[in-house]
């Protein structure tokens, strides 16, 4: 068996199409592994196709081809011990209002035909932090209390694979701490996790390592580090006084690009260059500078160029 938690093979999904709706092809062939032990997060913008492979994971969206592995557990031959290995967060939260929270993880050990005696209920509300709600209605927690329920339920089964789909989606700044601390420390009793999330910050705090996914497509897979590399550039966007024909080259750009008749945009690495010096390059080249704004490389840009390059790298590897 392979070090992998969860391994996705050319993952397909294409939602029927519904009504005057078009049939959806929300996974593109997708394929990567989680390597055991860390935590992983599956990063993309909204209706990138985030839920649509963690509801495949949790078998409530079907697959339309593509192979699924969890815990060495093909999802179709072995579906038991494939769910056995897996806990999931899904990203709505839904509860019956008139349980408890004892009650809610008493019945989910039920569902799994885990023995009374040996339901770790207690335990799980003590890890969440909810061992003083214990018999207090579902319906009276608060949002971030019923997140935090959500993500025992999903141990119930003790399960080495913990998924959240969007744990911090529209949560305060102080829960949001809360539930990374949560799942951190979950992490280093040996859970792997996994987390989707839109937020770039939140992937960078908490992962070892993110694949990016946009269109149904992925577009990366790589170590926090080299992805936050590439959000360290700046860019300078100048407008000149005629028409650009060449376009300025200097060892301190990045790229440059042309952005209308008169516009150029220059990205440079903000730790090795400044605005002042790109801008005395242009000048060099003969361009007299009309106008200058400035802006920070975000995670769009980051989509953008890794789309581009997905792109450009197209037709050598299709062979
Ligand atoms: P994310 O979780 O990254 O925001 P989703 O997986 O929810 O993305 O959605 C991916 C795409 O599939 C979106 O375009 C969405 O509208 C579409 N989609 C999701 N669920 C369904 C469904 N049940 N039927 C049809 N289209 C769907
Ligand atoms: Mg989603």
């Amino acid at each position: 068996m392979s070090d992998a938690a969860i391994s996705i093979r050319n993952l397909v999904k294409e939602y029927a199409s519904q009504g005057e709706a078009p049939p959806k092809l929300a996974l593109k062939g997708v394929s990567f592994d989680v390597p055991e032990g860390g935590i992983f997060g599956l990063l993309g913008p909204n209706g990138a196709g985030k839920s649509t492979l963690i509801n495949i994971l949790s078998g409530l969206v079907m697959k339309t081809s593509g192979d699924v592995s969890i815990w060495g557990h093909d999802i179709d031959r072995n579906q038991r011990n494939a769910k056995a290995n897996i806990g999931i967060v899904p990203q709505e939260i839904v509860f019956d209002p008139f349980f408890t929270p004892f009650e809610v993880l008493e019945n989910q050990g039920g569902m799994y035909g885990i023995a009374k005696a040996l339901r770790r209920s207690e335990d799980l509300l003590k890890a969440v932090h909810l061992e003083d709600k214990r018999n207090a209605y579902a319906r009276s927690l608060s949002g971030g209390m019923k997140r935090r329920l959500l993500i025992a339920k999903a141990m119930v089964h003790s399960p080495p694979v913990l998924v959240l789909d969007e744990p911090t989606a529209g949560v305060d700044v102080e829960l949001r701490r809360q539930l990374w601390e949560l799942v951190t420390e979950l992490n280093r009793e040996g859970v792997t996790v996994v987390l989707t999330t839109h937020y770039l910050e939140e992937a960078e705090e908490l992962c070892e390592r993110i694949a990016i996914i946009n269109h149904g497509e992925l577009i990366a897979n790589k170590p926090t580090r080299e992805l936050v590399d590439m959000t360290r550039e700046k860019i300078v966007v100048l407008t000149v006084d005629r028409d650009i024909d060449v376009l300025p080259d200097d060892p301190a750009f990045l790229r440059c690009e042309k952005a209308g008749d008169q516009i150029m945009e220059i990205a440079y690495d903000k730790d090795r260059a400044n605005a002042g010096q790109v801008m005395s390059v242009v000048q060099e080249k003969g361009f007299t500078i009309r106008d200058v704004t400035t802006r920070e490389a975000d995670l769009e840009d980051v989509f953008v160029r890794l789309t581009t390059e997905a792109q450009a790298a197209e037709p050598a590897s299709a062979g």
